[in-house]
């Protein structure tokens, strides 16, 4: 099996302003160094102001700490009022794109069509994907974890090809425990990126299988990100609240190292 290197994403949501921003970026700068970047894949999703911003300090500072948005738009361009396109992205630094996060499958209404249109635009366009897949409690409830994950994982990559795999994360998150407090498990975890990686050998074969990072979301923080990342099928994590501060996203970036 290759060695997963560990991936940990920060997703700022829709929140700070141009001085939080600021603030949290030179913290970042300061709490996770080359030695850290080396180890593990950082990426930070700002809102789309700071996209810029945020690009060009890292890059300034020399720092490896990847800039990632939290959606694009599957159009190349042109009468998508609100809408940012891929190009525009790319011209400003950015070349991770997260796709289907939960806020924007269960508050914006995207569907599992729209999130494979975005995930082979993105890939096309030569960005890294972060998809996002998860079920909400009615469903874990219902004893339907796996086959909503199975579902969500094989309309959302639907048509990719095994060489664009090498560019796609998953996310497993599960609605319920996204800003709630409430966390898996780290063995109900496990489980979950486990089926997640053999849904996604069904449809690529072993190898992909084996190479592809599935990263645990929702409620992580410095407090629990060990027991987690300690699991064989947990390569990361991607983490919303304790991301707006620095000492805890830190803290989560060293945990996996
Ligand atoms: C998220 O929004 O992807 C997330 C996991 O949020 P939180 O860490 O706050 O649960």
């Amino acid at each position: 099996m290759p060695a997963r290197k560990p991936s940990i994403g920060g997703n700022w949501k829709m929140n700070l302003d141009t001085a939080g921003v600021k603030e949290l970026t030179s913290g970042l700068l300061k709490r996770i160094d080359t030695a850290a970047t080396d180890a593990v894949d950082v990426t930070v999703f700002p809102p789309f102001p700071y996209l810029a911003p945020v690009a060009g300090a890292f890059c300034d500072a020399g720092s490896h700490i990847r800039v990632g948005a939290q959606d694009a738009s599957a159009q190349p361009n042109g009468a998508f009022t609100g809408e940012v396109s891929l190009a525009m992205l790319k011209d400003v630094g950015v070349g991770t794109v997260l796709v289907g996060h939960s806020e924007r499958r269960h508050v914006i209404g995207e569907s599992d069509a729209l999130v494979n249109e975005k995930v082979h635009a993105a890939l096309e366009a030569g960005f890294e994907v972060v998809l996002a897949i998860g079920e909400k409690l009615e469903q874990k409830e219902a004893g339907q974890t796996m086959s909503i994950n199975a579902g969500q994982v094989c309309l959302g990559l639907a048509g990719v090809s095994e060489g664009q795999m090498a560019k796609v994360t998953v996310a497993y998150e599960p609605v319920w425990a996204i800003g709630t407090g409430k966390t898996a498990t780290p063995d109900d975890a496990q489980a979950a990126h486990a089926g997640v990686r053999k849904v996604i050998a069904s449809m690529f074969g072993p190898e992909v299988a084996d190479a592809v990072r599935v990263q645990y979301g929702g409620s992580m923080k410095p407090g629990n990100a060990k027991d987690l990342l300690a699991q064989t099928d947990i390569d990361g994590g991607l983490i919303g609240g304790a991301a707006l501060k620095a000492e805890d996203f830190a803290a989560i970036v060293h945990a996996a190292r």
